[in-house]
Protein backbone atom coordinates (compact mmCIF):
# COMPACT_ATOMS: atom_id res chain seq x y z
CA UNK A 1 0.00 0.00 0.00
CA UNK A 2 1.51 3.52 -0.99
CA UNK A 3 0.29 6.70 0.82
CA UNK A 4 0.64 10.14 -0.59
CA UNK A 5 -0.01 13.08 1.16
CA UNK A 6 -1.91 15.40 -1.29
CA UNK A 7 -2.22 18.43 1.25
CA UNK A 8 -0.86 18.75 5.02
CA UNK A 9 -2.16 22.40 5.55
CA UNK A 10 -5.07 23.70 8.13
CA UNK A 11 -7.77 25.02 6.43
CA UNK A 12 -6.09 28.52 5.04
CA UNK A 13 -3.14 26.47 3.50
CA UNK A 14 0.45 27.65 3.72
CA UNK A 15 1.54 30.31 2.90
CA UNK A 16 -1.85 32.27 4.21
CA UNK A 17 -2.69 34.89 1.78
CA UNK A 18 -1.97 38.00 2.88
CA UNK A 19 0.30 36.75 5.44
CA UNK A 20 4.25 37.71 6.26
CA UNK A 21 4.16 35.50 9.10
CA UNK A 22 8.44 33.98 8.62
CA UNK A 23 7.01 30.46 8.22
CA UNK A 24 4.28 32.02 5.42
CA UNK A 25 7.59 32.92 3.73
CA UNK A 26 9.60 30.34 4.00
CA UNK A 27 11.76 29.32 1.29
CA UNK A 28 11.74 25.50 2.60
CA UNK A 29 8.96 23.10 0.23
CA UNK A 30 8.68 21.59 3.46
CA UNK A 31 6.40 24.91 4.70
CA UNK A 32 4.21 25.15 1.88
CA UNK A 33 1.00 23.03 3.09
CA UNK A 34 -2.03 22.98 0.48
CA UNK A 35 -5.50 21.93 2.13
CA UNK A 36 -5.36 18.49 3.54
CA UNK A 37 -5.85 14.96 1.69
CA UNK A 38 -4.31 11.60 1.20
CA UNK A 39 -4.07 9.37 -1.67
CA UNK A 40 -3.76 6.03 -1.01
CA UNK A 41 -3.40 3.06 -2.96
CA UNK A 42 -2.88 -0.81 -3.11
CA UNK A 43 -3.62 -3.72 -5.79
CA UNK A 44 -5.51 -1.85 -8.57
CA UNK A 45 -7.14 0.35 -6.05
CA UNK A 46 -7.18 4.45 -6.16
CA UNK A 47 -8.71 6.35 -3.78
CA UNK A 48 -8.51 9.89 -1.82
CA UNK A 49 -9.82 10.81 1.63
CA UNK A 50 -11.26 14.31 0.76
CA UNK A 51 -11.21 16.27 -2.02
CA UNK A 52 -10.67 19.71 -0.96
CA UNK A 53 -9.80 23.14 -3.12
CA UNK A 54 -6.59 21.90 -4.34
CA UNK A 55 -7.82 18.59 -5.62
CA UNK A 56 -7.35 19.57 -9.11
CA UNK A 57 -3.57 21.21 -8.30
CA UNK A 58 -2.77 18.08 -6.12
CA UNK A 59 -4.05 15.37 -8.77
CA UNK A 60 -1.68 17.23 -11.09
CA UNK A 61 0.94 16.81 -8.84
CA UNK A 62 1.17 13.81 -7.53
CA UNK A 63 0.74 11.98 -11.05
CA UNK A 64 -2.61 10.41 -9.64
CA UNK A 65 -4.42 8.39 -13.00
CA UNK A 66 -7.11 6.83 -11.73
CA UNK A 67 -9.82 7.73 -8.99
CA UNK A 68 -12.00 5.05 -7.79
CA UNK A 69 -13.63 6.48 -4.98
CA UNK A 70 -13.68 9.48 -2.54
CA UNK A 71 -13.73 9.07 1.33
CA UNK A 72 -14.89 12.12 3.55
CA UNK A 73 -13.96 12.72 6.95
CA UNK A 74 -16.81 15.58 7.14
CA UNK A 75 -18.24 18.73 5.03
CA UNK A 76 -15.77 21.53 5.62
CA UNK A 77 -14.84 23.11 2.83
CA UNK A 78 -11.31 22.67 3.37
CA UNK A 79 -12.41 19.00 2.47
CA UNK A 80 -14.95 19.04 0.00
CA UNK A 81 -14.40 21.93 -1.94
CA UNK A 82 -12.68 20.41 -5.00
CA UNK A 83 -16.10 17.96 -6.01
CA UNK A 84 -16.14 19.31 -9.40
CA UNK A 85 -12.63 18.82 -10.36
CA UNK A 86 -13.33 15.02 -10.16
CA UNK A 87 -15.00 15.89 -13.76
CA UNK A 88 -11.98 14.48 -15.70
CA UNK A 89 -11.78 11.15 -13.76
CA UNK A 90 -15.65 11.01 -14.54
CA UNK A 91 -15.04 11.79 -18.48
CA UNK A 92 -12.33 9.19 -18.43
CA UNK A 93 -13.41 6.37 -16.82
CA UNK A 94 -17.30 6.98 -18.20
CA UNK A 95 -18.57 5.70 -14.40
CA UNK A 96 -19.75 7.84 -11.41
CA UNK A 97 -17.79 8.24 -9.29
CA UNK A 98 -17.81 6.05 -5.69
CA UNK A 99 -18.49 8.68 -2.71
CA UNK A 100 -18.38 7.43 0.65
CA UNK A 101 -19.63 9.80 3.93
CA UNK A 102 -22.22 10.38 6.81
CA UNK A 103 -25.72 11.21 5.54
CA UNK A 104 -25.31 14.42 7.02
CA UNK A 105 -21.82 15.03 4.68
CA UNK A 106 -23.77 13.56 1.79
CA UNK A 107 -27.35 15.98 2.29
CA UNK A 108 -24.82 19.03 2.48
CA UNK A 109 -22.33 18.32 -0.23
CA UNK A 110 -25.81 18.03 -1.94
CA UNK A 111 -27.03 21.30 -1.42
CA UNK A 112 -23.87 22.80 -2.58
CA UNK A 113 -23.27 20.63 -5.48
CA UNK A 114 -27.10 19.57 -6.65
CA UNK A 115 -25.80 19.33 -10.35
CA UNK A 116 -23.71 16.61 -9.46
CA UNK A 117 -26.00 15.14 -7.12
CA UNK A 118 -29.12 15.52 -9.71
CA UNK A 119 -29.95 12.91 -11.33
CA UNK A 120 -32.68 13.53 -13.35
CA UNK A 121 -31.76 17.22 -14.64
CA UNK A 122 -27.83 16.48 -15.13
CA UNK A 123 -26.22 19.15 -17.25
CA UNK A 124 -24.14 17.08 -19.51
CA UNK A 125 -20.84 18.65 -18.23
CA UNK A 126 -21.40 17.65 -15.06
CA UNK A 127 -19.88 14.58 -13.22
CA UNK A 128 -21.43 11.88 -11.61
CA UNK A 129 -21.27 10.32 -8.21
CA UNK A 130 -22.71 7.65 -6.64
CA UNK A 131 -23.25 7.48 -2.77
CA UNK A 132 -22.61 5.52 -0.25
CA UNK A 133 -23.53 6.27 3.60
CA UNK A 134 -20.88 5.56 5.78
CA UNK A 135 -22.55 4.66 9.51
CA UNK A 136 -20.05 4.01 12.41
CA UNK A 137 -19.63 0.29 13.70
CA UNK A 138 -20.55 -0.63 10.30
CA UNK A 139 -17.30 -1.42 8.48
CA UNK A 140 -17.64 -1.45 4.26
CA UNK A 141 -15.43 -2.88 1.47
CA UNK A 142 -13.47 -1.38 -1.57
CA UNK A 143 -13.14 -4.29 -3.96
CA UNK A 144 -12.59 -6.73 -0.80
CA UNK A 145 -10.68 -4.42 1.14
CA UNK A 146 -12.38 -4.14 4.31
CA UNK A 147 -12.50 -0.03 5.44
CA UNK A 148 -13.15 0.50 9.33
CA UNK A 149 -14.75 3.80 9.55
CA UNK A 150 -13.33 5.56 13.47
CA UNK A 151 -15.89 7.99 14.79
CA UNK A 152 -14.52 11.18 16.18
CA UNK A 153 -15.38 14.44 17.55
CA UNK A 154 -14.34 18.14 15.50
CA UNK A 155 -15.56 20.27 18.72
CA UNK A 156 -19.61 19.85 17.96
CA UNK A 157 -19.16 18.25 14.63
CA UNK A 158 -19.13 14.08 14.15
CA UNK A 159 -16.23 13.34 11.79
CA UNK A 160 -14.89 10.39 10.38
CA UNK A 161 -11.06 8.63 9.95
CA UNK A 162 -10.12 5.13 8.46
CA UNK A 163 -8.73 2.60 8.84
CA UNK A 164 -7.54 0.62 6.09
CA UNK A 165 -5.69 -2.89 6.88
CA UNK A 166 -2.17 -1.46 8.83
CA UNK A 167 -2.87 2.25 7.88
CA UNK A 168 -5.14 5.01 9.82
CA UNK A 169 -5.94 8.08 9.06
CA UNK A 170 -7.71 10.51 11.49
CA UNK A 171 -7.95 14.80 10.68
CA UNK A 172 -9.75 17.43 12.05
CA UNK A 173 -10.27 15.62 15.59
CA UNK A 174 -10.50 17.02 19.17
CA UNK A 175 -12.07 14.03 20.81
CA UNK A 176 -12.02 10.28 20.35
CA UNK A 177 -14.05 7.64 22.31
CA UNK A 178 -11.86 4.70 24.00
CA UNK A 179 -13.78 2.33 22.16
CA UNK A 180 -13.17 3.80 18.55
CA UNK A 181 -9.32 3.71 19.72
CA UNK A 182 -9.38 0.28 19.91
CA UNK A 183 -10.41 -0.46 16.44
CA UNK A 184 -7.17 2.09 15.15
CA UNK A 185 -4.70 -0.29 17.55
CA UNK A 186 -2.40 -2.70 15.73
CA UNK A 187 -2.14 -0.12 13.10
CA UNK A 188 1.30 0.28 11.75
CA UNK A 189 0.72 3.72 10.20
CA UNK A 190 -0.98 6.56 12.33
CA UNK A 191 -2.05 9.60 10.55
CA UNK A 192 -3.64 12.19 13.16
CA UNK A 193 -3.85 15.98 12.99
CA UNK A 194 -1.86 18.45 15.34
CA UNK A 195 -2.60 22.36 14.45
CA UNK A 196 -0.22 24.19 16.47
CA UNK A 197 1.15 24.21 20.23
CA UNK A 198 -1.58 26.55 21.43
CA UNK A 199 -4.85 24.46 22.54
CA UNK A 200 -7.49 24.94 20.02
CA UNK A 201 -11.53 24.11 20.74
CA UNK A 202 -12.13 21.61 18.12
CA UNK A 203 -8.25 20.64 16.91
CA UNK A 204 -6.01 18.77 18.90
CA UNK A 205 -2.52 20.63 19.22
CA UNK A 206 0.94 19.03 19.05
CA UNK A 207 0.41 17.95 22.63
CA UNK A 208 -2.65 15.88 22.17
CA UNK A 209 -1.73 14.35 19.19
CA UNK A 210 1.57 13.11 20.77
CA UNK A 211 -1.04 11.70 23.80
CA UNK A 212 -2.77 10.12 21.07
CA UNK A 213 -0.21 8.50 19.39
CA UNK A 214 1.42 7.09 23.10
CA UNK A 215 -2.29 5.29 23.66
CA UNK A 216 -2.30 3.83 19.74
CA UNK A 217 1.39 2.75 20.06
CA UNK A 218 1.55 2.80 16.19
CA UNK A 219 4.79 1.86 14.57
CA UNK A 220 5.41 5.40 13.21
CA UNK A 221 3.16 8.08 12.95
CA UNK A 222 2.66 11.47 11.09
CA UNK A 223 0.57 14.73 11.64
CA UNK A 224 -1.20 16.47 9.74
CA UNK A 225 -3.48 19.66 9.48
CA UNK A 226 -0.55 21.99 10.50
CA UNK A 227 -0.87 25.59 11.15
CA UNK A 228 1.94 28.01 9.51
CA UNK A 229 1.72 28.96 13.73
CA UNK A 230 3.26 25.25 14.61
CA UNK A 231 6.84 26.43 13.30
CA UNK A 232 8.98 25.43 10.51
CA UNK A 233 8.81 22.29 9.26
CA UNK A 234 12.63 21.58 10.19
CA UNK A 235 12.50 22.91 13.59
CA UNK A 236 8.90 21.20 14.89
CA UNK A 237 10.70 17.89 13.77
CA UNK A 238 13.76 17.82 15.49
CA UNK A 239 11.48 18.23 18.94
CA UNK A 240 9.27 15.17 18.06
CA UNK A 241 10.34 11.22 19.38
CA UNK A 242 11.87 8.91 16.91
CA UNK A 243 8.47 7.69 15.27
CA UNK A 244 6.75 10.70 14.79
CA UNK A 245 7.15 12.44 11.97
CA UNK A 246 5.52 16.05 10.19
CA UNK A 247 3.97 15.01 7.23
CA UNK A 248 4.89 17.27 4.50
CA UNK A 249 2.96 17.96 0.65
CA UNK A 250 4.27 15.04 -1.78
CA UNK A 251 5.43 12.92 0.92
CA UNK A 252 4.69 9.31 0.10
CA UNK A 253 5.16 6.91 2.21
CA UNK A 254 4.83 2.24 1.95
CA UNK A 255 3.58 0.15 4.08
ZN1 LIG B 1 -10.12 20.81 8.24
Amino acid sequence: MKIYFLGTGTSQGIPVVGSNHSVCQSTDLKDKRLRVSVWVTWENNSIVIDCGPDFRQQMLTSGCLQLDAILFTHEHADHTAGLDDIRPFFFKQKSAIPVYAHQRVLESLSKRFDYIFDNENKYPGAPSVTTIEVKNNFPFSINDTEIIPINANHGSIQVFGYRIKDFTYLTDVKSIEKEEIEKIKGTKILVINALREEEHSTHFNLQDALNFIHLVQPESAYLTHISHLLGFHEEVQKKLPKNVFLAYDNLEITI
